[in-house]
């Protein structure tokens, strides 16, 4: 592929998607960590980190054919964007609900962003990663479809364990 400046930017964006799947399997995994009392979504998240794992893979499948002259891995460290970093803190949240609202938020997020990279994609000529792209976005919206869905039903849960004096509502 010549090094075109839609090239570069793509390339970019990958490395960015990169970072921003490291970002979800660390909130991803927090939360699951903490989850308690809430088994089916604690169980939901377990799968999505799966999937997470797999498209990091993906992801980095991608970038090792793109990019063999450039440091692939200076993404971990460096170029996490604000919008991310902010989406974290609030992932973080030792509370259910804001939990789950986050985690639907993040999902938005990632779903956004492939559809742009699929978009970049199509213009550079990168079959491949249209394909691998089109895919993870599937997961995410099947992740971000079930977290809607489910939504309801946690915080009526987690209003009746609030007024258990016997349960710990929280997580
Ligand atoms: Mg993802
Ligand atoms: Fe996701």
């Amino acid at each position: 592929m010549t090094e075109t400046k839609a090239v570069e930017n793509y390339v970019d964006w990958v490395r960015d998607a990169h970072a921003m799947e490291e970002q979800a399997e660390a909130m991803l995994s927090r939360m699951a960590e903490r989850l308690e009392h809430y088994p089916e979504l604690k169980s939901r998240i377990l799968q999505h980190i799966e999937e997470t794992k797999e498209q990091q893979h993906l992801v980095k499948t991608v970038l090792d054919r793109l990019d063999t002259s450039r440091s692939v891995l200076k993404d971990a460290a460096g170029k996490i964007s604000a919008m991310g970093q902010a989406m974290g803190g609030m992932f973080a949240s030792d509370e259910v609900v804001k939990g789950a609202i986050s985690g639907y938020v993040f999902e938005q997020l990632e779903i956004a962003s492939y559809t742009a990279l699929i978009a970049a994609a199509q213009v550079v000529g990168d079959d491949e990663g249209v394909q691998t792209f089109t895919r993870i976005r599937s997961q995410e919206q099947e992740m971000a479809q079930w977290l809607s869905e489910h939504l309801p039903e946690v915080t009526q849960a987690f209003l009746q364990r609030a007024d258990d004096p016997d349960s710990e509502a929280k997580r």
